[in-house]
């Protein structure tokens, strides 16, 4: 309804029409999104990687980590692509607890490793994270000079899926950060729990980060972290602590001489060193390098390669085959109905299991 004030006659005061509400969503945004980037062929996204292009090489392991079906394929034609570019990469696995100082020492020997030259990616794998919704490892900003360093690439741990999921994807980009020309790799993980043998199985030495001090230092190490170690290096072997940190190094060599030998002939050492002040630095990368020699004369480093690939074939088909099993729909309810009747004992275990699995077999057989 018009405003009798609004008419010419009127002689009050006139009412301005107003100004009209502005919408609640910014109508550029229409247009700001028509313009944002297509998604790159499997071709192009290789090309980019291949000239090094860090932004690119971000973005396909975002794919490699993505779980929408489209992404996993598009990133398995990437990585397929990139494979004949990968694997003249020093692959270094390091782990350590909590506090031991796995984030000091990676800034300190990564930098050290680019002095020499070259290029350094930083991975992670942290299973925690899918419960904590956050990684904890290979986070930008725990490695404060490797951050802001040029030739270094830090991605934290891929967090979806379960252990064998999350390795696989740090498997994965491992390939793809080697086509970008990243000739050396750390994979960093957790020194809790089984993320060890994973990371194990994709890298070329293993070193075990510990700390000294608290007089029962071989207490808490699963005996099978030990004897997977390349290398164990105590940390923290500055100002009083360097002591203690040689009596460590003494109990561990002691330790370490009830192992049976190393599969690579490799005697595994003991060092100290301080991450903080930087002290040792060169000598445990020498130890590295030595190894890496040592290995690539003998055989040894080709062959563990091999029996890795053969091993992450092997993952995979074991990761695929369970989850066509588990999310069938008729064997959701079938297990449901065999769980009830294993639970109130009218069936065993084992015929139940049986006949769930004869099913499944004689449905895609
Ligand atoms: P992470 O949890 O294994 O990544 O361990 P951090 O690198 O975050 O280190 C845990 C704590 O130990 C921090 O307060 C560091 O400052 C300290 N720290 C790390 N390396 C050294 C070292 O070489 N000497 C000393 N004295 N402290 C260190």
């Amino acid at each position: 309804m018009e405003h009798i004030e609004n008419d010419n006659k009127y002689e009050g005061l006139a009412v301005n029409k107003g100004v009209a509400q502005p919408p609640a969503v910014n109508p550029y945004l229409n247009k700001i999104r028509k313009v944002r980037r297509r998604q790159y062929t499997a071709a192009e996204y290789t090309e980019h990687i291949l000239k090094g292009d860090i932004t690119v090489l971000s973005q396909a392991v975002t794919l490699v980590e993505s779980n929408l079906p489209d992404h996993q394929i598009l990133a398995q034609e990437v990585i397929e692509k990139c494979l004949p570019y990968a694997g003249s990469s020093v692959r270094v696995g390091i782990t350590g607890v909590p506090g031991s100082g796995k984030s000091t020492s990676i800034d300190a020997f990564g930098l050290h490793v680019l002095k020499k030259g070259g290029k350094l990616a930083v991975l992670a794998i942290d299973p925690s994270s899918e419960l904590s919704k956050g990684s904890i490892l290979g986070d930008k900003t725990r490695m404060e000079k490797l951050s802001v360093a040029d030739n270094a690439f830090i991605r934290p741990s891929p967090s979806a899926g379960s252990l064998g999921g999350v390795a696989r994807k740090t498997r994965e980009t491992i390939v793809l950060c080697e086509a970008a020309g990243f000739d050396n790799i750390f994979v960093e993980t957790v020194g809790v729990g089984q993320s060890e043998t994973a990371v194990h199985s994709m890298v070329d030495f293993f070193l075990l980060i510990q700390l000294a001090g608290t007089g029962d230092e071989l207490q808490g190490i699963k005996r099978g972290i030990m004897e997977m170690a390349d290398g164990i290096v105590i940390n923290k072997a500055d100002g009083s602590n360097i002591e203690k940190a040689k009596l460590a190094q003494a109990h561990f060599r002691n330790a370490l001489h009830l192992f049976p030998p190393t599969p690579s002939g490799w005697i595994p050492q003991v060092l100290t060193y301080s991450g903080y002040y930087e002290i040792g630095i060169g000598e445990v990368w020498n130890m590295i390098d030595e190894y890496i020699a040592f290995v690539k004369k003998n055989g040894y480093f080709e062959h563990k390669r091999q029996e890795q690939a053969k091993y992450w074939m092997l993952e995979t088909i074991n990761d695929q085959l369970k989850s066509h099993f588990y999310q069938n729909s008729e064997i959701v309810s079938l297990l449901q109905e065999k769980e009830n009747r294993v639970l109130h004992s009218i069936q065993s275990p084992f015929t139940a299991a049986k006949e769930v699995l004869d099913f499944y077999f004689g449905k895609i057989l």
